[in-house]
């Protein structure tokens, strides 16, 4: 069975997100989209919300699962016996910055692999930062986060202005 894990901070889900997601899936026999925990960055979204919101957005894809690491994701793949992981790029300076990170996991867990995945063109503007600035300001984010956690998400940004 091949397996792989999406690591990401996802506060919270974009389309970007999704797409890749969608993609990965029609790759893979099982993909975790796995919420990532920083202690050293509060998110907008708890984790728990974000889990809940990705786990709705997911639900059409019946071999993705989400779940949640506090840790190192170098250790995170060994505890689960995947090797692969994957990450989308939407620019050069994202690029330089995952093959940095895959150089540190790969000497943290030799066995694990960074795959990177271009973003499509229609998405590759988009990011959980952006939906969160353009709530700040009052614009509609309905149109970029999937459309069967739109409407909560927005309601959810306005309350948390
Ligand atoms: P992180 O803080 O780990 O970068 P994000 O939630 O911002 O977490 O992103 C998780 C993953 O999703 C990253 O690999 C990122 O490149 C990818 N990603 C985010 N937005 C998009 C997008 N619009 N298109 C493709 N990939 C994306």
């Amino acid at each position: 069975m091949t397996e792989c894990v999406f690591p990401g901070s996802f506060d919270p889900v974009t389309k970007g997100h999704m797409d890749l997601i969608r993609r990965t899936a029609g790759l893979f026999d099982r993909v975790t989209v796995t919420v990532m925990v920083n202690i050293h960055k509060q998110g907008t979204f708890s984790p728990e919300e974000r889990i809940r919101l990705l786990e709705k957005a997911c639900r059409e894809y019946s071999s993705v699962r989400v779940e949640r690491w506090d840790g190192l994701l170098a250790d995170y793949l060994k505890e689960k016996g995947v090797k692969c992981v994957i990450r989308g790029v939407r620019s050069t300076g994202e690029f330089e910055g995952e093959i940095g990170a895959a150089a540190v996991n790969r000497m943290l867990n030799p066995e694990m692999e960074t795959l990177l995945m271009p973003a499509s063109e229609e998405y590759a503007g988009l990011s959980s930062s952006a939906v969160r600035e353009i709530a700040a300001f009052g614009g509609d984010v309905r149109p970029f986060v999937p459309d069967v956690i739109a409407e909560e998400i927005a309601a959810a940004l306005a309350n948390k202005k």
